[in-house]
């Protein structure tokens, strides 16, 4: 009975101070805050759970949404890479998540800022990828947003996985059938697409997140999304037909062993694609860089 849990508002703000705005989402703000008893930063989601419209049942629903959210990040807990949900609050129209705070932001940001990411520090961060998504997965669970706004970096570079907004437990890899579109149109797989145009396809799953690491690895070495169209309808069809170039200029000076990896992971078929799994025995990411060989 969620009843006596209504009025967590004020608790929040006995709690921590909020501080300046460090993102912004569809339904949601998140703030830097300072918890009041150990003068500890956290960074505090706040979700709106009226702004969906008037209709109470959809208010319901980013309400029930949250806490599935909250749901799935406590059935991540402890893992290294993944962000740390460390409190919760909910009132009648706001639920805060406070999550361990990442200052050095989103690796999306520092992709803008350094452009094009050496093959040495696009191994480590994809292959710390890779293990938190096998990770992920071996609980069925299916992140559906993966994409460089919603990977952190930590002070030391370590990525933290977070934003499970649209994260759902799966019975198997053909579980998701819903005829909507999830997710960033550029990081969409063909079969998450395809489902959503023709209702007798079937659903999809865990490959859809590995389609989207192939997107990432792309765009981390090349400095440019694969899959780019001014007309969305078009780019959904470039996806659809696996239609990305690998071999203009801007893959000059990327090797082979790198270029492999990517059309492993950008594979149409969700059944050709490889899993995290088979990803991190791919001689990209087995192979050990000699200065971080102590940390492997
Ligand atoms: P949404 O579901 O609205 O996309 P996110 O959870 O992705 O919400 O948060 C939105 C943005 O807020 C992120 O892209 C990031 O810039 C920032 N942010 C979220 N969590 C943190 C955090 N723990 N530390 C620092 N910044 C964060
Ligand atoms: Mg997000």
């Amino acid at each position: 009975d969620p009843l006596p849990d209504l009025d967590f508002a004020k608790d929040f703000y006995a709690k921590y101070d909020a501080k300046e705005i460090l993102g912004k989402g569809a339904s949601s703000v998140v703030r830097r805050c300072v918890e009041k008893s150990t003068h500890k930063e956290f960074a505090v989601k706040i979700i709106d759970i009226t702004n969906e419209g008037d209709g109470s049942l959809i208010m319901e629903n980013q309400r029930l949404e949250t806490l599935k959210e909250i749901q799935i990040l406590r059935l991540c807990a402890q893992h290294p890479n993944i962000i740390e949900l460390h409190d919760s609050f909910e009132s009648e129209t706001f639920m805060f998540l406070v999550f361990e705070l990442c200052k050095k932001g989103e690796l999306f940001d520092y992709m803008t800022e350094v452009v094009t990411l050496s093959e040495k520090r696009t191994r480590q961060i994809m292959r710390q990828l890779m293990e938190v998504i096998a990770f992920i997965h071996s609980k069925m669970i299916v992140h559906r947003d993966l994409k460089p706004e919603n990977i952190l970096l930590d002070d030391n570079f370590n990525i933290k996985l977070s934003d499970f907004g649209f994260a759902v437990i799966v019975a198997h890899d053909e579980d998701i059938d819903t005829g909507e579109l999830f997710g960033t149109p550029g990081y969409m797989s063909p079969e998450s697409i395809k489902r959503s145009m023709y209702p007798n396809v079937p659903g999809y799953g865990r490959p859809a997140d590995m389609w989207a690491a192939g997107v990432i690895m792309y765009s981390l070495l090349v400095g440019s999304p694969p899959f780019y169209h001014r007309n969305e309808l078009r780019m959904l069809r470039m996806i659809m037909e696996g239609k990305y170039s690998v071999s203009t200029a801007d893959f000059q000076d990327i090797s082979e062993t790198a270029i492999d990896l990517i059309k492993k992971l950008l594979v149409v078929d969700p059944k050709e694609r490889l899993t995290a799994k088979e990803a991190l025995q791919h001689p990209f990411l087995a192979r050990k860089d000699k200065m971080r060989e102590g940390f492997d």
